[in-house]
């Protein structure tokens, strides 16, 4: 299958929002924001779309993402007959729900002209909007416009300086995790993705470079060291993928057909033999999956304490009504049913872990 964006760690998360549900407190765990950087046209929205495993945003040869689109997917329970819905919504349209995706595309584009004109106009005021799903995670995805050099249509003399410190002031946040995207068809030494990603995130402890169009590099070309680091160092390494050509969305060609495509490429390829957890949308899920795991894993201590603390204000709360004695069995059920929840949501992470390392 697809192997979505956060298949992995839908599971946890949901462990530990139940434990605070239980405790009847919100959840604060808070994901990090995924943001794609790069030139325009490198692939920046084919690569979110993907991710994401429906088809709604604009892409094209042209420039097509003109405004930041902070996509925000929101998991929503199963219907109780088991039946899904999966829908959108904008904000500038509160209350309206997009069920047909396409059709959250059109008015992407059409919002996208209300603010930002019809003639190539940038601007950074964002569009928002929630897909709600039974089959996403709470994360927030950012799709930004591509850096640009020379001014066209509507477009101010200073269109590159604009776009780049919009593009920064989403990047540079310390939470923000980037998707530095390259077309391997161009030099990775002139990458605009890898320079400003760069100079947001020094260290590349949150950058992940992904190498766009293999199947369109030049003949007797491959990306073979670009995937293995070899060109230009990156620390948490990069993933190659093929996404759909334009004449691939000219012909209306759906996201699974391309999946497939492209693990059919992978294979059909010796040059990218040995290189399987480099190659693939799915790689580059599981790669942020991983991760999100360790987003998780780091920030599981001070959950704990919250959880501590909760439990003694409760606790508090009940000695003050004077139901002590009544309470205190119940209180000591509750504590143990969050703890054994609480160990079993730990465990399943290690276990993910220890999955993913046997697979790699
Ligand atoms: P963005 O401007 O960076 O968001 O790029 P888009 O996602 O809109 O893609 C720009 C163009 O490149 C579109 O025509 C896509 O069909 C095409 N494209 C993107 N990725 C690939 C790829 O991996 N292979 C091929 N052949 N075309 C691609
Ligand atoms: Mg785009």
């Amino acid at each position: 299958s697809a192997a979505p964006l956060g298949s992995s760690v839908i599971p946890i998360v949901n462990k530990l929002q139940d434990i605070f549900a239980q405790l009847g407190s919100q959840s604060t765990i808070e994901l990090p924001q995924v943001a794609v950087v790069g030139s325009q046209s490198s692939g920046k929205s084919s690569v979110l779309e993907a991710l994401v495993g429906r088809d709604f945003l604009p892409r094209g040869s042209d420039i097509c993402t003109r405004r930041p689109l902070v996509l925000q997917l929101l998991q929503t329970k199963r219907k109780p007959d088991g039946s899904e819905e999966e829908y959108g919504e904008f904000l500038h349209l509160p209350g309206k729900r997009f069920y047909d995706f396409s059709e959250i595309r059109r008015e992407i584009q059409a919002e996208t002209d209300r603010e930002a004109g019809g003639n190539k106009g940038v601007s950074d005021k964002q569009i928002r909007l929630k897909i709600f799903s039974p089959n996403v995670l709470d994360i927030t995805l950012v799709d930004l416009p591509g850096i640009t050099k020379v001014p066209v249509g509507d477009q101010p003399s200073d269109i590159e300086a604009r776009i780049r410190t919009m593009i920064m002031s989403y990047i540079k946040q310390p939470s923000c995790l980037i998707l530095a995207v390259t077309p391997a068809n161009s030099d990775l030494a002139n990458s605009d993705a890898l320079q400003i990603a760069g100079n947001a995130d020094p260290d590349g402890y949150r950058t992940i470079g992904v190498i766009t169009k293999l199947d369109i590099m030049d003949r007797g070309t491959d990306a073979r060291n670009l995937l293995l680091g070899k060109v230009i160092p990156l620390r948490l390494g990069y993933i190659g993928v093929v996404n759909r050509s334009q004449e691939d969305i000219l012909m209306n060609r759906s996201i699974k057909d391309a999946l497939v495509a492209e693990e059919k490429f992978f294979r059909s390829r010796p040059v990218y033999n040995g290189l399987a957890d480099r190659c693939g949308v799915p790689q580059l899920a599981k790669k942020l999956n991983q991760i999100l795991v360790q987003h998780i894993k780091a920030i599981l201590p001070g959950l704990k304490s919250r959880i501590s603390s909760t439990l003694v204000s409760v606790a508090k709360e009940h000695a003050s009504y004077g139901e002590i004695t009544e309470s205190k069995a119940g209180q000591g059920a509750l504590l143990l049913n969050i703890l054994s929840k609480y160990c079993e949501a730990f465990s399943s992470m290690v276990e993910g872990k220890n999955e993913e390392m046997s697979t790699s």
